[in-house]
């Protein structure tokens, strides 16, 4: 377990380069998250955390917000806000697990899987090619986001569909068809169209 707390700020630069070395991606304040049908930042400032060139380290409980996420459901689209729940299992601040890229967050309204995954790091920018797999969380959805996907043109559970070709019509009139050329249904002609008012 390293704890944080008490780090000058040249240590805490060194231990960050050593993460990077190790694949590991400390997230600051500001930091992007990715949500179903959603992208927005870690909240600035944190009150929590310890401080590197100016910003906080993001530690569990790290607030976030995103502006607009749009799944297609009747709630939808709307703003969300929540909190980072994951962090660092070998490295604190005052006791509180340190938040990397990959860590996760919960918001409200819960739409969709309701979860966000920190997409950015010391060193480490969200890249278009970053693939987070929802579906592995909440138990929910079988749905992947790309990080540069825009999430208005994603096929996302639930998004409206566009209508499907108009059914087989009676006539199957076209703009620009001559109407004299149509073929009516005896019985509709029989019928006069009108609904029926016996009774
Ligand atoms: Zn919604």
């Amino acid at each position: 377990m390293i704890e944080m707390k008490g780090m000058f700020e040249e240590e805490i630069g060194l231990f960050l380069e050593w993460l990077v070395r190790h694949n590991r991606y400390v997230a600051f304040e500001g930091a992007q998250v990715v949500s179903q049908g959603g992208i927005g930042h870690v909240s600035v400032p944190q009150n929590h955390g310890p401080v590197y060139q100016g910003r906080r380290i993001l530690t569990v409980g790290a607030s976030y917000r995103i502006p607009k996420v749009d799944l297609g459901n009747a709630c939808c689209p709307h703003f969300v806000t929540g909190e980072i729940t994951t962090g660092a299992e070998d490295i604190v601040y005052d006791g509180v697990p340190v938040v990397m890229v990959g860590d996760m967050g919960k918001h409200w309204p819960g739409c969709g899987t309701a979860t966000v995954f920190v997409t950015e790091g010391w060193r480490r920018i969200p890249s278009p090619v970053d693939r987070w797999d929802f579906a592995s969380h909440e138990g929910q959805g079988g749905f992947t986001i790309n990080a540069g996907d825009d999430p208005d043109s994603l096929d996302l559970p639930g998004k409206p569909k566009a209508p499907a070709m108009p059914p087989q019509g009676i006539f199957s009139i076209r703009a620009g068809d001559d109407p004299n050329d149509i073929s009516v249904p005896v019985e509709l002609l029989k019928s006069g169209f009108r609904q029926s008012d016996d009774g």
